[in-house]
């Protein structure tokens, strides 16, 4: 659904004029009603390149190869989908031309929606400081090709990836690459082996047999997330506070989804969740931390209990359901959470000193539990959306509004879908190389970047 802005400049009668006043004119960012494809790239045109003496390239061709694509020997003319640079050889200033020369006669290639995928190495602590070094300069580049090319919908995303954890970069492959990283731009994700990989991996239909709680799902992302996992055939739980039930039912049996009315402050929350899972489905194996609030005030202005409410549900909740599902074995191995964060918690936000504290205290949540979990297979990771088009944003004050939609590398706000394809991404099995990340999906928002 397109804000007023945008329709203003769509519509035939009212475009010129929009021109004529400058208005931002964003692009039209494709996205996918579908589930999850078998072959993405078959009809695509890729262009997969490598500096010299890598370690990724070889993984790299598989996964565009799993997903149907065929890298072009010579890009000519037409305009390029994909490109994929493997830069885990770059180690040393000098070995920054490859990338200069790459997108110097890539960039202007790139198509409407192009992806743009580079993987540069994940160094341990204590490698060459030189190495390291530009390693993380290949980020900074990343980055700054997102910004000049996201006005034409092109996303730009890195992938640090450790040696050992080359062949787990197919499932970020399909992601990054793929029709379904929309919002997501500027992103640097590590893939790594901490986590037991999984027997299966499947890309289509990719989440059948499993079984999946998104808290907060009555409306907006949650409800976009549940969704999704359906679409990707889940069996999928949707909880929202008791004051919403007759709304949730109702949803519910529209998306085919069972509804869980349930405040999940509860005292009791976390041991009816877990014997509900039991009973009903033998345990869990997708846990999506959605339900969020803000109560926003400066910190001179806010109540206790405005302080107290935000984080008992953005935080405290989230660690007691936790403690008992992750513990008595209700999440199951090879299990997978996603926390909602925000880029308030990584940017701070004037009148959110609350929400800020609770969505940045996610970020070092998942990273410390993605250690702790790896052995059982269990991926943790959060995401943080920008700003969202939801009943949560369209609260906000005009202005306010206004600037959050506009300034990032797409100007405009992202969908509900956006953020629900990178959470359900990450509650796939072939996202097995991910935990601990915090993800943007935020249009490479300026806010925070
Ligand atoms: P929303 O307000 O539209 O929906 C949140 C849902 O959570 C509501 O249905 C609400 O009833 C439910 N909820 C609140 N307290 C609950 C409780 N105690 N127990 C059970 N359910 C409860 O919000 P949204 O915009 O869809 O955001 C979803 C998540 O994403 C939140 O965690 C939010 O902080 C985060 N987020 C959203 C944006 C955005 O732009 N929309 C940006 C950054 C982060």
């Amino acid at each position: 659904m397109a804000d007023f802005i945008t329709a203003l400049n769509r519509n035939p009668l009212t475009g010129r004029l929009a021109k004529a006043l400058g208005l931002p004119n964003p692009v039209e960012l494709a996205r996918c009603e579908a589930g999850y494809d078998a072959a993405p790239f078959a009809a695509k045109r890729i262009v997969l390149r490598a500096a010299a003496n890598g370690y990724a390239e070889a993984a790299l061709l598989a996964a565009l190869r799993s997903g149907g694509g065929a890298p072009l020997a010579q890009p000519e003319e037409e305009k390029i989908d994909i490109v994929v640079f493997d830069a885990t050889g770059c180690a040393t200033p000098a070995d920054s031309r490859a990338l200069y020369e790459t997108f110097h006669a890539l960039a202007r290639k790139l198509a409407v929606n192009g992806r743009v995928l580079i993987v540069a190495a994940l160094h341990e602590a204590g490698a060459d400081p030189v190495a390291l070094a530009a390693a993380r300069g290949v980020e900074g580049f990343a980055r700054s090709l997102g910004k000049e090319l996201g006005r034409k919908g092109v996303t730009v995303n890195t992938a640090y990836v450790a040696r050992d954890a080359v062949q787990r970069l197919e499932g970020v492959v399909r992601f990054f690459c793929g029709v379904q990283t929309t919002y997501v731009s500027g992103q640097a994700v590590s893939v790594t082996s901490t986590a037991a990989a999984p027997a299966h991996l499947p890309y289509s239909a990719a989440l059948a047999g499993k079984v999946a709680l998104v808290t907060g799902s009555a409306r907006g992302i949650g409800l976009a997330v549940a969704q999704r996992l359906l679409q990707e055939g889940a069996q999928v739980v949707c909880l929202d506070v008791p004051a919403v039930e007759q709304e949730l039912q109702q949803t519910c049996s529209r998306i085919g989804a069972s509804a869980l009315a349930l405040d999940i402050t509860a005292d009791d929350a976390p041991a009816r969740l877990s014997a509900y899972f039991r009973e009903h489905f033998g345990g869990l194996d997708i846990l999506i931390h959605n339900a969020g609030i803000t109560r926003d005030r400066t910190i001179a202005n806010m109540t206790q209990a405005q302080w107290e409410q935000v984080v008992s549900v953005n935080f405290a909740a989230i660690t007691a359901l936790d403690g008992v599902l992750m513990n008595d074995g209700t999440l199951r191995d090879g299990g997978r959470v996603v926390c909602l964060s925000s880029i308030s918690g990584i940017a701070g936000n004037f009148g959110q000193t609350n929400y800020a504290y609770t969505k940045a205290a996610l970020t070092a949540y998942v990273a410390a539990q993605a250690g702790r979990l790896g052995k059982r297979g269990i991926c943790m990771n959060a995401v943080a959306p920008g700003f969202i088009e939801t009943a949560m944003t369209a609260k906000m004050p005009f202005l306010m509004r206004e600037m959050g939609r506009r300034l990032n590398s797409v100007q405009q706000g992202g969908q509900p879908r956006d953020a629900a394809e990178l959470i359900t991404f990450l509650a796939t099995p072939g996202a097995y190389g991910l935990t601990g990340n915090t993800i943007r999906v935020c249009g490479q928002g300026l806010i925070g970047a």
